[in-house]
Parts: structure tokens; C-alpha cells; sequence
């Protein structure tokens, strides 16, 4: 289909909560994209950190296959092999050897493992009357009513209240001590937040909030959905901080593309049958892909390819944020989770945009910061390609 055909039926039938930019891809391989035209674009964005292992991943196209020509669906009222040794799989490499036990919710997306989260919180806090949950100015938990709400940005709300009660935000980290009282339950945060500038919290800080918490018998829920699934070098990056919390999210880099959310949780017996559920949430599908890209990320982490991609494009970002000191003043970010602070926040638009042009594909995030999330399975040619683009880009400004 031509493009303008299909920006035509686009603009018609679809709803319009995204400005698109006016581009559509038809195939890509690895770090590389492909459109309409046959234009080749470095993928810098990997779909918002969905496409962990790249696109077109051999593997992952003969694990979706072969499960589709068995099964796709039976629903939760059967056991299912794939959804049990995912749950198996996510919580051993998580914990290593550790004895803790933990158990995991399958959903389809960040937003509805939040919605779990917040609903493991709101039932963990019932008998003593404790249902707030605190969370943080930037963050961002999703679009359904109460991961909105639990969203501390005020100008998302605005048309869309009322909202459930409960939610309360901390100005910073510090600031969450002020907001805790008896009628507290969770503290719900990102270790880097994905959409509110990519600055990664301070260590010796987030581990002494997880002792006081622990303390005070609440529960740390820690939003994973951008950061998890090897994102920032570990599979979670609670690991990297070096913190137990009660709940962990995630979703987005876990099916690689396929539609899949989880909830890992130390609270194993916190729901009873009917008390939370998901029609499509971790069926045979979704989780024959989950499988997968763990078993591909987790031998990258493990063979030391992932720890050596991550340090490449390091380097390849200071020698950016150096050759172009009139644009950018320092990077931040952990892992393969990166950004880059502009001098001018009102450029964003415009780097993204020539970028674009360019060839490379690049992310906004909040605080006027270049966000790039590479496959992790992105190669040094893409790598260096993808910088290159970049800096042609930058010398358009
Ligand atoms: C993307 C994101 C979400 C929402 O995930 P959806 O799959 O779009 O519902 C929630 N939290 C964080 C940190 C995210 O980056």
C-alpha cells in the first residue's frame, strides 16, 4: 500500500491520540527498519523499548510460528504450560539463587500490571484502612483511569475526572518520608523514568526508602514496565539498586513485540481466586514469546554481549554529547535506557524530526531530554550508523 493511502484511511477511521509522524514501516531486521519506500532507518526507539531482541528476530519468529500451528488461546480456566514456565523463568533468573518466594500475574500491557499492582496494594492495606499509595512528580503508569491518576502529572487529567481516591505524589524522593501516614499502603515508583527524563534515582537513597519502607510495613512497587526485562543491564533494574521490593512490573521489552504484561510479587497469597484476572492475559502465545526473549537476553547477559553493547554505545553518546556542547549538556540513564539533556528543550521537536530525516529513529522524554532505547540486540555497524545519522542530523539545526 502506498503511503499516502495509508495516512489517508489513517486520518479517517483511527482516533487521533498520537501526531504521527508521516513515515510507516513495512519490515525491518535487527536495529534496521524499512519503509513504504524502501528507506533503511536506524531504530533507536525499538517501538518505546518493545523490541528488545530486535526486529525480525529469527528466533522469535519460529517460536511465535511454531506455537501458533499448535495453540494460541484456551483462557485461564486451564492450566497453561507456556504462562507456568515463564512465571518459572522470570522469577529464577530474577532472584538467582535466593530463596524468596514470589509469584507472577500475567497481563497484556504496563497499564494493567499496574492496575494489579495497585490492586495487590489496595488489598494488602485493607484491614488496617491504609489505601493510599504514593508516587512520584514525572512519573508515568499508563492511560487506564487509575494508572493515569496514579500518574503525577496534574496536566494528564484534565478532562478525564473524576478519578479514584488515594493517589498522592511526592515531590522527590525525600519528600515521600513527609507523605507517608497511617492510611498509607504503597509507594509505587520508577527507578528511571522512562517518560519524565531518563535520570536514574540515586542509589544509597532508594535503598534506605526500601528499609523504612519495609519497616513500616509498606509495601515498594517498583514500575519495571520501561526499565525491566535487561533494559538497564539486569533484568530488573531493582536489581541493579540492589533492593527486594514487594511488586515489581513490566511489559514492554518482555514479548518483544507481542502484547504481554507481569506482575512479580514476594505477597504470594494475596489474591484468592476472582479476585483479579485477565481473559488474554498470558496465554500461550504471548508466553511462548516471553520465553524466548528471555532465553535470548538472558545468554546475552550472561555471555557478556549485553554488558559490551551497553558499554559501546556509552562511549558513542559522550563522544555525541562532546562534538555538540552548543545542543546538549550531559547524559543520564542506566543500561541500554539512555538520554541526553538538551541546552534548548524547544529543539526536541526539531532533532527528533531531522533525525528522523536522517535516518535515525530517536525518542522525546520529559524534561527536555533525548531519550534513546536501541534494541539490545542492536550490532556496532547499527550502533555507529545510527550515530552517524545522528550528527548529520544535529549539524541540519
Ligand atoms: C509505557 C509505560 C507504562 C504503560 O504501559 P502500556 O503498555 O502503554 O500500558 C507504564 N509505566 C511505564 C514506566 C511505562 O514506560
Amino acid at each position: 500500500m502506498e503511503f499516502s493511502h495509508i495516512q489517508g484511511l489513517d486520518e479517517e477511521f483511527v482516533l487521533h491520540t498520537y501526531s504521527r509522524f508521516k513515515v510507516a514501516f513495512t519490515h525491518g531486521e535487527n536495529a534496521t527498519l524499512y519503509d513504504t519506500q524502501n528507506r533503511d532507518y536506524i531504530d533507536f526507539g525499538s517501538g518505546i523499548g518493545v523490541v528488545s531482541v530486535g526486529h525480525n528476530n529469527p528466533k522469535l519468529t519460529q517460536a511465535i510460528t511454531k506455537q501458533a500451528a499448535k495453540l494460541l488461546h484456551t483462557s485461564n480456566l486451564y492450566h497453561i504450560q507456556n504462562q507456568a514456565a515463564l512465571a518459572h523463568n522470570l522469577i529464577t533468573l530474577y532472584r538467582d539463587n535466593a530463596p524468596l518466594p514470589m509469584r507472577t500475574f500475567f497481563a497484556n500491557s504496563g497499564a494493567e500490571a499496574n492496575e494489579c499492582a495497585i490492586k495487590i496494594a489496595r488489598k494488602y492495606g485493607k484491614q488496617r484502612n491504609a489505601y493510599k499509595i504514593i508516587t512520584l512528580d514525572s512519573s508515568f503508569h499508563g492511560r487506564t483511569i487509575t494508572s493515569l491518576k496514579a500518574t503525577a502529572q496534574e496536566k494528564m487529567h484534565e478532562h478525564f475526572g473524576p478519578f479514584p481516591d488515594g493517589f498522592v505524589y511526592a515531590k522527590d524522593v525525600s519528600d515521600i518520608y513527609n507523605l507517608i501516614d497511617s492510611s498509607t499502603c504503597a509507594v509505587l515508583l520508577e527507578l528511571v523514568q522512562g517518560e519524565g527524563g531518563v535520570c536514574p534515582l540515586d542509589k544509597t537513597q532508594i535503598q534506605a526508602l526500601a528499609s523504612h519502607l519495609k519497616q513500616k510495613q509498606i509495601l515498594l512497587m517498583i514500575d519495571e514496565v520501561q526499565s525491566g526485562i535487561y533494559r538497564c543491564g539486569e533484568i530488573f533494574a531493582s536489581k541493579v539498586y540492589g533492593i527486594s521490593p514487594e511488586v515489581i512490573t513490566t511489559a514492554k521489552g518482555l514479548g518483544g513485540g507481542v502484547p504481554i504484561g507481569a506482575v512479580l510479587t514476594t505477597l504470594t497469597d494475596i489474591f484468592a481466586p476472582s479476585d483479579h484476572g485477565s481473559t488474554f492475559g498470558g496465554n500461550a502465545l504471548s508466553c511462548a514469546a516471553g520465553l524466548c526473549v528471555l532465553e535470548i537476553l538472558s545468554q546475552m547477559h550472561e555471555n557478556g554481549t549485553l554488558k559490551e553493547t551497553i558499554s559501546y554505545f556509552d562511549t558513542k553518546l559522550d563522544s555525541l554529547v562532546a562534538a555538540f556542547p552548543q545542543i546538549f549538556s550531559h547524559k543520564v540513564g542506566l543500561g541500554l535506557m539512555c538520554g541526553i539533556h538538551t541546552q534548548n528543550p524547544n529543539l526536541l521537536p526539531n532533532i527528533v524530526e531531522s533525525a528522523l530525516n536522517q535516518g535515525v529513529l530517536v525518542l522525546k522524554s520529559g524534561k527536555g531530554v533525548l531519550r534513546l532505547l536501541p534494541p539490545l540486540s542492536i550490532n556496532k555497524d547499527e550502533i555507529d550508523l545510527g550515530f552517524s545519522r545522528l550528527e548529520s542530523a544535529l549539524k541540519t539545526l
